[in-house]
């Protein structure tokens, strides 16, 4: 399993309407954690194939666009990692998807984050959970598989409903914490009921295990 494997989108992307940008008032909250995320290098790209790594969302309620119970988020969008800076080219929203069917109804300027129906199970599993971010880097998870934190099993590659399973399972007994995915190199994902309690859990690993 090569941690490049991030820039394929896995879902099936039927179900995708094209929008104007993203007002900065839906994102501005999201976008101050990518900017310190991205100088710690735990969101960016891989070279020299230009794959990028990392996705951030927030649970947001978007009944007027599309009334559903299904939980609905904004997203960075697919191969963003590279940019320093996002604007509302670059997020987009899950307005609804289905995990079984690894569909995703997507309704923005681009395509979601390959790993967005990741995003959805914790969504799904736990009404507490109001963001999660997936960053990549090699020593947070090795240092993190090494001292057993919870962790998604090897054979369990990201973007499967195997993987959605496998993070529900942990999420819907916890409303904040940090999760370290075996079969996804380099893959870690932190979620929580807002925003600093998700990035300072990042923070946590990055100066224990280094970035
Ligand atoms: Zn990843």
């Amino acid at each position: 399993m090569c941690p490049i494997d991030d820039g394929v989108i896995k879902y099936d992307r039927s179900q995708f309407e094209h929008s104007d940008a993203l007002s900065s008032d839906e994102f501005y909250e999201l976008e101050r954690w990518r900017n310190t995320l991205y100088n710690l290098k735990l969101i960016g790209e891989y070279l020299p194939e230009k794959i990028g790594y990392g996705n951030l969302s927030q649970r947001k309620d978007y009944r007027y666009l599309k009334k559903i119970e299904k939980p609905q988020f904004i997203i960075t969008g697919t191969q963003t990692g590279g940019l320093p800076e996002l604007n509302g080219e670059y997020y987009t929203r899950v307005l609804d998807f289905d995990l079984s069917k690894n569909q995703v109804n997507v309704n923005g300027p681009l395509e979601a984050s390959s790993e967005a129906l990741t995003h959805a199970a914790v969504y799904e599993g736990n009404p507490n959970i109001n963001v999660v971010f997936h960053i990549h880097s090699t020593p947070i998870w090795k240092g993190m598989i090494a001292e057993n934190y919870p962790a998604t099993a090897k054979e369990i590659p990201y973007g499967t409903l195997d993987m959605a399973n496998a993070v529900q399972e942990i999420v819907k007994v916890n409303d904040s914490g940090i999760i370290v995915m075996k079969g996804h190199d380099d893959g870690v994902i932190s979620f929580a009921n807002d925003l600093d309690t998700a990035g300072k859990l990042l923070l946590q690993v990055y100066d224990k295990f280094g970035g």
